[in-house]
């Protein structure tokens, strides 16, 4: 197989366009082979040479969107041969289920049975109550997802996952009815919603009662060895409440309240008071970041810039409830400044959108503001995309810790300015960076655990170590220069930035997977439904 022509190893829609990347040196005459007749079905010439410093290659896009019809491919340039894939409608199907089917079996707390879980079938875990940091007080905390590949569950990055996949949903309705094989209490429901009320079942718990205040995270004092959850025995202990926990939580279950609303109003209501007890808690509480308390070393989630916590919640809020003190506290911040992220430490962007789509009134010149600020973002990730070799908003400083997520918040926000402006170009590079995580990349590895052909089998995830073997539907971390843990170091020392990336199981920098890069890629692949609709 070729290390020189780099393709989406999944694959294409018929009526999208289609680009692998070739590297090498010179311009290069390609051409498209059916597999399963051997005839050549398209040729053409390399485009011109792009040099791409992160990966320090030469490469040159190769463009085959006269390729409609359906089947399996390979492409051939220069004597090398492409690994093969796939053309055809709604190509990304078997994927989209296997990345949703992960959150069924991350979850904590519950025996899942084999004819469903397979191999990664578990008893309860993680189902003693749980000590509140500093007193000697217990409650029950169970349920919810494992975070990551640990067994931590934490309310920062529990939110913009849930957030993800309602983002997800506004995109694709279609998917509140994807069967992706997981068991459901209430057929209203349907599959997502159910999951993710697994989720916002165990969020509800991690309020105080009281105050209102929600707590940071649950986790035990260190993280343990590789094993499966349940046998994790040490106490569990519920870290102190935290000021973006209490936020996130109101501004993602608020978003909540309008998917559960239709088919479950009694939850909804459940969820509504919740998330406006949170904010109403929010106002009161020190605005300070979150560091872990003594004795505890798990997952920090520590975050000091808190503004964006606040702007996304008044948003969500207001497009949920419509009340004015949301909008106006809203509107007071974003005259101040527009910023925008998707991720869990900036959440800016949720709330840019939240207030932009309001069905209440808006102001309707900030509403302008917003949209131009979206277009300028895109417009200069754009021209990073051009003068990548893989089309990717990226440059050599790009590949930090993480990076996959970054890539993704890119596509996000490409997609978000498409959306507004509907400038196609924002759209197709938005696409490319699903391309570039399943395979069209440096690494040459599909970042997809259990799809490709050169596939990630060593993720640093526990259940999969465990068992010997990678769960499906996973995104890893990605290429991370800083070199942030001794296998990185060891492998590494020396490789371009965006070739920092090994596959092995202690390489948590570069190999780890969690809920929101997975619930990024349910976005990524949600994109598609753009292409898919023009085939209707
Ligand atoms: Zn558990």
């Amino acid at each position: 197989m070729s290390q020189n022509i780099l393709v989406n190893e999944i694959g294409y829609l018929p009526m999208d366009p289609k680009r692998a990347v070739y590297r090498g040196e010179g311009t290069m005459e390609f051409s498209v082979i059916d597999r399963k007749t051997g005839e050549k079905v398209y040729e053409g010439v390399t485009g011109r040479e792009i040099i791409c410093s992160a990966a320090e290659e030469k490469n040159r896009i190769i463009s085959f969107d006269g390729v409609v019809e359906e089947g399996e491919y390979i492409i051939k340039a220069g004597g090398e041969e492409s690994v093969p894939f796939v053309i055809k409608e709604w190509v990304y199907s078997d994927a989209m289920k296997a990345l949703l089917k992960f959150f069924y079996l991350q979850r904590c707390g519950q025996k899942l049975p084999e004819e469903i879980a397979g191999e990664f079938a578990h008893e309860p875990c993680h189902d003693t109550n749980a000590r509140i940091y500093g007193t000697d007080r217990f409650i029950d905390v169970s349920g919810g997802w494992h975070d990551a590949g640990d067994f931590g569950r934490y309310i920062v990055p529990a939110a913009v996952t849930i957030g993800h996949l309602f983002l997800a949903m506004e995109l694709d309705p279609n998917l509140i009815k994807f069967d992706f094989g997981i068991p459901v209490e209430n057929p209203d429901l349907g599959q997502l919603l159910s999951e993710i009320k697994y989720e916002t079942d165990w969020m509800l718990k991690m309020q105080d009662t009281e105050s209102g205040e929600v707590y940071h995270k649950v986790s035990c004092t260190h993280f343990c060895d590789f094993f499966m959850p349940e046998e994790e025995k040490d106490e569990l202990v519920i870290s102190p409440v935290s000021y973006a926990a209490t936020l996130d939580f109101a501004a993602s279950l608020a978003m909540a309240v309008r998917f559960f609303k239709p088919v479950d109003a009694e939850y909804a209501d459940i969820l509504a008071d919740a998330s406006k007890k949170a904010y109403e808690a929010a106002k009161k509480m020190e605005v300070k970041g979150f560091h872990n308390p003594e004795g505890i070393v798990t997952g920090e989630y520590g975050d000091e810039s808190l503004e964006d916590e606040l702007y996304w919640a008044s948003a969500e809020l207001y497009r949920t409830f419509g009340e004015e003190e949301y909008r106006k506290t809203f509107e007071e911040m974003a005259y101040k400044h527009i910023s925008h992220g998707y991720g869990w430490e900036d959440v800016y962007s949720f709330g840019n959108v939240a207030y932009i789509l309001s069905e209440f009134p808006v102001d309707e010149t900030l509403k302008s503001i917003i949209i131009a600020a979206i277009d300028a973002k895109a417009d200069s990730l754009l021209y990073l995309c051009k003068s990548n070799g893989y089309n990717i908003s990226f440059n050599e400083k790009s590949f930090i810790w993480g990076s996959n997520m970054y890539l993704m918040q890119n596509a996000f926000h490409l997609y978000t300015a498409y959306f507004f402006t509907k400038k196609d170009d924002y759209l197709e590079a938005a696409k490319e960076h699903t391309h570039y995580i399943l395979g069209k990349n440096p690494c040459n590895v599909c970042f997809l655990t259990g799809f490709g052909t050169n596939r990630v089998l060593n993720p640093h995830h526990r259940p999969s170590a465990a068992k010997k073997k990678p769960m499906p539907g996973m995104v890893v971390g990605g290429p991370d220069s800083g070199l942030h843990d001794p296998t990185a170091e060891k492998y590494l020392k020396g490789q371009p930035s965006a070739k920092c990336y090994v596959d092995e199981l202690l390489s948590y920098s570069t190999n780890e997977i969690t809920l929101y890069w997975n619930s990024a890629m349910v976005v990524m692949l949600a994109l598609f439904v753009e292409g898919y609709r023009e085939l209707k």
